[in-house]
């Protein structure tokens, strides 16, 4: 395998993008929006410059690893040489079931369909292929480029020769593989979302600030971040249906997302992508504990 596409290239396809091809790998990254191109570009270039300013890699791997990527604005195109295609586009089962079905059309008969869905199951996307064998969940982690764990997702008809493939592939890229099975939420979001879906919870009720909750679970759980912060890293919208895609899965009212998140996903404040959510990101960056006017 040295031909990847990648589709979105928001803030996951980007840092997808960096990792395959800083690792070697030729790669089309493919958006339906000029505007999230040139952002992810222009994200991976100053992530690359970070890493020459520390040393970590060369200009020479820098230009190398930009030189690899090529973008394109329409899903079935770029996608005819690629051995995998991982997309990464908008957390929404509608999208995601038109995009694997143009793909399937598009890419040639062996090439592996991924997805980096945060919930949506596996099974069902790969239903609407006429390969579900050679489709599998290849859900990164939040950056990319830094964070180790890629946690692989078997459908139910994946095979263990795709996901053998894929597990070492991960290696390469120098990852740690997990394997798990298609169940809502996988593993990190079964657990990590109701921990996160609590701490809006509790700002709600008035209980504590944005930022006395963030310190309780930085400094008493030695949480690198805290998790009203991590929700808005991961982007909102990204939370709640991750939050939705559980409820409807299991049925049960604890996945139930908190009425707050559901009204600051309508209002538009999506968190560091929107320059807003639970703390401010726009040029002053004060953390302006921005939620309190959602407050009943
Ligand atoms: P995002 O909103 O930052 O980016 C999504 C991108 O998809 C946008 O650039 C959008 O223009 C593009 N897109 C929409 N429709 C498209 C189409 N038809 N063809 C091509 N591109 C299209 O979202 P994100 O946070 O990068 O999430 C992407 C995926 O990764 C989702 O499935 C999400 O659940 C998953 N994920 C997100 C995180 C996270 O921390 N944000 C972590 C792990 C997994």
């Amino acid at each position: 395998m040295k031909n990847v596409a990648v589709i979105g290239a928001g803030t996951m396809g980007n840092g997808i993008a960096h990792t395959f091809a800083q690792s070697g790998f030729k790669v089309q990254l493919i958006d339906i929006s000029e505007d999230s191109l040139k952002r992810g570009i222009a994200t991976i270039t100053k992530n690359l410059d970070r890493m020459v300013a520390k040393e970590k890699i060369t200009e020479t791997n820098k230009d190398d690893t930009l030189g690899n990527i090529t973008t394109f604005t329409n899903v079935t195109e770029g996608v005819e040489y690629a051995s995998l295609v991982v997309e990464a586009a908008t957390e929404n089962i509608d999208l995601k079931l038109k995009i694997f079905k143009q793909l399937d059309e598009a890419c040639p008969e062996d090439t592996i369909l991924a997805t980096n869905t945060s919930s949506i199951s596996i099974t069902q996307i790969a239903a609407v292929t006429s390969r579900p064998d050679m489709v599998i969940g290849m859900h990164f982690m939040n950056p990319v480029p830094i964070m180790k764990l890629v946690e692989i997702i078997r459908g139910y008809n994946t095979s263990d020769t795709v996901t053998k493939l894929i597990m070492d592939m991960s290696k390469t890229l120098g990852k740690i593989p997990v394997e798990v099975n298609d169940y809502p939420g996988f593993v990190a979001n079964r657990i990590l979302m109701p921990m996160l879906n609590e701490s809006i919870e509790t700002l709600y009720n008035g209980v504590a600030g944005v930022e006395e909750i963030d310190t309780v679970m930085k400094l008493g759980m030695a949480h690198p971040m805290g998790p009203l912060q991590l929700a808005d890293f991961i982007g909102l919208d990204v939370c709640l249906s991750i939050l939705n895609v559980m409820y409807d899965g299991f049925k049960n009212p604890k996945y139930a997302p908190c009425p707050l998140l559901v009204n600051m996903v309508r209002a538009g404040k999506l968190g560091v992508k929107s320059g807003e959510g639970f703390y401010d990101y726009s040029e002053s960056r004060k953390a302006e504990k921005v939620a309190r006017q959602f407050l009943k």
